[in-house]
Parts: C-alpha cells; sequence; structure tokens
C-alpha cells in the first residue's frame, strides 16, 4: 500500500507543508507559556483559521496543532491525562479543513520532543517514550491523521522511540532534525547521518530531514549533506522564516516572501522533496512559496555553499560551512532529475 506522501509526491513532483504554527498562534493572542494545545478545545476557530491560512496559501501537507501533545509535555499544564483527547481534536480541525479544501491536502500529525532526556542522561527509558509517543499518535490517528510528522527532534535515541511508536500505532511517519547547534542538533546529530537513525526497524521513514533551525542558508547546507548522504531519500526542509529579531517582548523574523521565494528554489536544486517553512514562516510568506515552487518544478543544478549564501544570505554556523558538503567538489555531486 502506498503511503498518502509518496503518492502526492507522483502526482506533483514536490510538495509545500505548511508555516509557523507557534508565531501565527502568537499573533492570534496566545500568550507565552500557554499550551498551544489547549486550544484545539478552548478556541478551536482559531485553530481551523490556522490551518485555512495554509490551505488558502496552497499547502500541500498541513500539520495538526499538536507538537507538545505527549503527556511529558502537557504534564506542564495539567493536561497530561488528555492526550488521546487533545491531540485527536487537533487533528479533527485539521482534517475538516483538509476536507474542504478542492484539492488533495495531506494531514500530518505534528509531533514534538518530549522535553525529557533519555536514560543515561535523564530518566526516561526508552519504552517509556515509545509508549507517550504512542499514546500521543493513537489520538492523532483516532482524529483522522494519515502520517506522524516527529519533527523538532535533536536526539537520536528520541526520533528511535517516535518511529517505533509510529510502526507500533501503524502510521506512516516522518522525521526531521533541528540542526541548531554548530550545525548539528543540540544532541550532535550531523545532517548526514539523519537516515540512519532508524536502521533496523520493520518500517522505513516516509521522509526525512530537517526543520526549523536558524534561517535559510544553514538548513539548506544541511540539505546538501542529507540530500549527498543519501540521494533515494524523500528529504523535507522546513526552515525557519529568517532569523529571530527581538523588539521588545516581541519576536520578528527576518525573512521576506521574496527571500522565501529563493529558499524554495534552492530547496528544489538542493534534492529537498517536501519545502516548507518553520517559525516565522505567515500566511503570506507561504503563498509566495507556492508561487516560487510552481514556477520552478524541475530541479536546476545543484548549489554549493557560495551559491546558498550569495542568494539567501551568510551562513551563521561556520563549522557547517566547512562540512562535507562544502568542501566537496562540484562535480562530486550528480545532477537530480528525478520528479
Ligand atoms: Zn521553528
Amino acid at each position: 500500500m502506498q503511503n498518502p506522501i509518496d503518492a502526492l509526491i507522483a502526482e506533483k513532483g514536490i510538495l509545500l507543508a505548511d508555516g509557523a504554527t507557534g508565531t501565527n498562534l502568537f499573533a492570534m493572542g496566545l500568550q507565552s507559556g500557554d499550551a498551544p494545545e489547549l486550544w484545539n478545545e478552548q478556541a478551536p476557530e482559531k485553530i481551523e483559521a490556522l490551518h485555512q491560512g495554509f490551505v488558502d496559501a496552497g499547502a500541500d501537507i498541513i500539520l495538526t496543532n499538536s507538537f507538545g501533545g505527549t503527556r511529558h509535555r502537557l504534564k506542564l499544564h495539567h493536561a497530561q491525562d488528555r492526550v488521546f483527547e487533545l491531540n485527536k481534536k487537533a487533528a479533527e480541525i485539521a482534517c475538516a479543513v483538509a476536507a474542504k479544501a478542492g484539492r488533495r491536502v495531506i494531514v500530518a500529525g505534528s509531533v514534538g520532543p518530549t522535553g525529557e532526556l533519555l536514560v543515561p542522561l535523564g530518566a526516561m527509558t526508552y519504552e517509556d517514550a515509545v509508549a507517550a509517543f504512542a499514546e500521543q499518535m493513537e489520538g492523532l490517528k483516532a482524529g483522522g491523521a494519515e502520517v506522524a510528522w516527529i519533527e523538532t527532534m535533536s536526539a537520536p535515541d528520541e526520533i528511535r522511540a517516535a518511529a517505533e511508536a509510529a510502526i507500533k500505532v501503524g502510521m506512516p511517519y516522518t522525521y526531521t532534525g533541528s540542526f541548531d547547534t554548530a550545525g548539528r542538533t543540540m544532541m550532535g546529530l550531523a545532517p548526514k547521518d539523519i537516515h540512519g537513525v532508524v536502521d533496523g526497524l520493520a518500517d522505513a521513514p516516509v521522509a526525512v530531514g530537517a526543520n526549523c533551525g536558524v534561517g535559510a542558508p544553514d538548513i539548506l547546507a544541511a540539505l546538501l549533506d542529507m540530500s549527498e548522504a543519501k540521494p533515494e531519500a524523500t528529504i523535507v526542509v522546513k526552515g525557519n522564516c529568517g532569523i529571530p529579531e527581538f523588539r521588545g517582548t516581541e519576536v520578528h523574523y527576518s525573512g521576506t516572501p521574496e527571500l522565501m521565494s529563493e529558499y524554495v528554489r534552492l530547496a528544489v536544486d538542493g534534492g529537498a522533496k517536501i519545502v516548507g517553512g518553520c517559525c516565522g514562516t505567515s500566511f503570506e510568506h507561504l503563498a509566495a512559496m507556492r508561487v516560487a515552487l510552481d514556477g520552478h518544478k524541475q530541479p536546476a543544478e545543484r548549489p554549493g555553499i557560495a551559491e546558498i549564501e550569495a542568494r539567501v544570505g551568510p551562513m551563521r554556523n561556520k563549522s557547517a560551512a566547512q562540512s562535507g558538503a562544502a568542501s566537496a567538489p562540484a562535480g562530486r555531486r550528480t545532477r537530480r532529475t528525478r520528479g
């Protein structure tokens, strides 16, 4: 049985995922420290508006409002006993929007980190992590989510636990790391090693990649490493909309629709099959990204770091700029012709 992401890629070539959840919910009145997941029950019309905004902007994949939906995260808001219902509701809201889109829109169930460290660094056992993710995914699946979208991950063993949970629950899954620490995740995972994290599990991921991080140039450099390490993989990039700037208590992201359009074209050329935005990406940004993607269906020449920096700005992590993708001679790269 073909999973929904492969099926839509076969039809459309490259898919556009949605933009920011947190940034847009803050703009709708969410306060710092609030659990966005509680809005699935308290303010479902706002979550619906979030999804509708991205569907109207042209998203092929929308992510449910369930990033912090494990019991470990919900415990901070005394909602650890409502994991199933809050996640189910998140998926139901997204599915209702997707159903009236007038085109195929995939609902992916967002699954973020637990916030706990696994043994031996922390107190959470691997089995506990699998159980916590499975509990969340059961709710997402019951609400209609088609894929478990494991994202913003740092620890390889936590990715593996979430992947194992998805298999247990019977959902296809994707996972992405946040390479925000000198070109690696905070727990030291390098982009080129993302593919091997779930080796040996019964089902392979539908897609792997990077999200969040520190801006367009760095996530594109991570993409080069990931696509070079495994050219046949379906790779996701869902990068932040520029760099956060603090204006008083407000966080503003520096990316413009033009910058995000250039990021989309470079991501396609770098081998990504699913492109979206993370923090700071508004409906307006995503609409510009849709136009950019539709105007750039076939990958052009694979870019190097110098071209990425010339087109979307300097890398933040110089050590990432010195990694394998940056130093490999251009001639070693094969031109991507799929899609
Ligand atoms: Zn982000």
